[in-house]
């Protein structure tokens, strides 16, 4: 193992760069910009260090078209003898920068041992690390039983449908194809992720009359409607969300229950409308919510907590209408801690870090509930370096040590794992 870390240590430089390149190739979702080039330019070094390349294009998938390409990349490189299959995923795509920056969001400026840039941290840096260490891998010569892939996929930030859904569809995250998955989330360089909560995003939109403003008792507010609904949810579901408990080991804390989130609300005048408004009653409003769940609840109970509110207001609230729309649902995933992929990277952690590792649940979803629903395949963690809590922040970042770190934890958990004893 010595030499493979030393190995590690002396590609250090060249970590660095290529996170830099990485970060230089503006991924930005959505749209999806830049993904065939970010692809290839992953697939092209991938294919210098010997492996085998797929380029899968998720035709029809949300957002494909012939100018933002849904392109993923699956990298492949066979050892001599047959054997299991470590497979490293990550999502190529980026979170626009936002405002708030200090510096160049995609120079990839390194400063105090840290590189910054939009997807340092979420999660070029994370997919560099791995890169790096199965170069070493094959460049220290060891004579693995098995295969090791590498893939780039799209569209995580935007729920994976074009990314992982699609190639789990296609069979490329199940047996026997693959036997366990490593996701270089910033889930931080010593815990190992087991998962995350459940998602479900809805639209709930309350119906009212329209008439002059002036004479507002000739119509019926939508909106008055919608705040009816939203002082239910005040005074009977937010309560109840912070009553509930869960075995899920939750990063950070306060994720450690049932949240909700009331994403946006509009009603009435357009928000884009310039001029004066006009006077008129609304007719319309519409409000998202984004709720995160439990791997106790089940998901037929999350949406009748809600749609048991609007109920009720039907039942005693002159002329309340409403119209609820699903948007999109993810059920919580939770790999079991004794799962080879988890000891394997447990016992790294403990032996390159000395650190006890910490088993987290991660407060959002990631791409872990395709493998895990589509695929069928259940022995997959996140680990990566990378700070949660800068990712998708002004001035993200990332710590080179702790990249260096981890890249030693993946190389030593990939041998583990295809059962080569150093
Ligand atoms: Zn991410």
């Amino acid at each position: 193992m010595e030499s493979l870390f030393s190995r590690i240590d002396s590609k250090r430089e060249e970590l660095v760069s290529f996170t830099q390149d990485l970060v230089r190739i503006p991924t930005i979702n959505p749209p999806g910009e830049d993904y065939t080039r970010c692809a290839e330019f992953l697939g092209q070094r991938l294919a210098k260090s010997g492996f085998s390349l797929l380029y899968e294009r998720a035709r029809d998938t949300p957002g494909d078209s012939d100018r933002y390409p849904r392109n993923n990349v699956i990298a492949r490189f066979e050892g001599k003898h047959s054997g299991p299959c470590v497979h490293f995923n990550s999502h190529l795509d980026v979170v626009v920068p936002g405002k708030g920056w200090t510096v160049d969001p995609f120079e990839g400026l390194v400063r105090d041992g840290k590189i910054y840039g939009r997807g340092t941290c979420d999660m070029k840096g994370g997919l560099a690390a791995s890169v790096i260490a199965m170069e070493a891998i094959i460049e220290e010569g060891i004579d693995f039983p098995g295969v090791i892939e590498i893939s780039g996929t799209v569209d995580e930030e935007t729920g994976g449908y074009g990314g992982v859904a699609f190639l789990a569809e296609k069979g490329f995250f199940s047996k026997p194809r693959v036997d366990h998955v490593i996701i270089p989330e910033p889930l931080n360089v010593d815990r190992v992720c087991l998962g995350h909560r459940g998602a479900w995003w809805a639209e709930v939109e309350t119906f009212g009359r329209i008439a002059h403003g002036s004479m507002p008792f000739l119509g019926d507010s939508a909106i008055r409607h919608m705040s009816a609904f939203l002082e239910l949810i005040e005074q009977k579901l937010f309560p109840a969300l912070d009553q509930k408990q869960t075995r899920m080991p939750v990063v950070p804390e306060g994720a450690r229950r049932s949240t909700l989130n009331l994403q946006s609300i509009h009603g009435g005048e357009d928000e884009s409308f310039s001029g004066m408004p006009s006077p008129l009653v609304p007719d319309s409003c519409r409000l998202i919510m984004d709720r995160r769940f439990l791997i106790e609840e089940e998901i037929t109970e999350v949406k009748a907590e809600v749609t048991d509110l609007l109920e009720e207001l039907a039942d005693s609230r002159p002329n309340f209408r409403y119209q609820i729309r699903d948007i999109m649902e993810f059920l919580p995933t939770m790999t079991d801690a004794n799962a080879p992929v988890v000891k394997a990277v447990s016992a790294s952690i403990l032996s390159i870090l000395g650190k006890t590792p910490e088993h987290v649940i991660s407060p959002g979803t990631y791409d872990q509930k395709h493998i895990a629903r589509i695929g069928h395949l259940h022995d997959c963690i996140a680990y990566g370096p990378g700070i949660l809590d800068l990712a998708h922040q002004p001035d993200e970042y990332i710590v080179i040590d702790d990249m260096v770190s981890s890249a030693k934890v993946m190389a030593a958990s990939t041998l583990k794992l295809l059962g080569v004893g150093m």
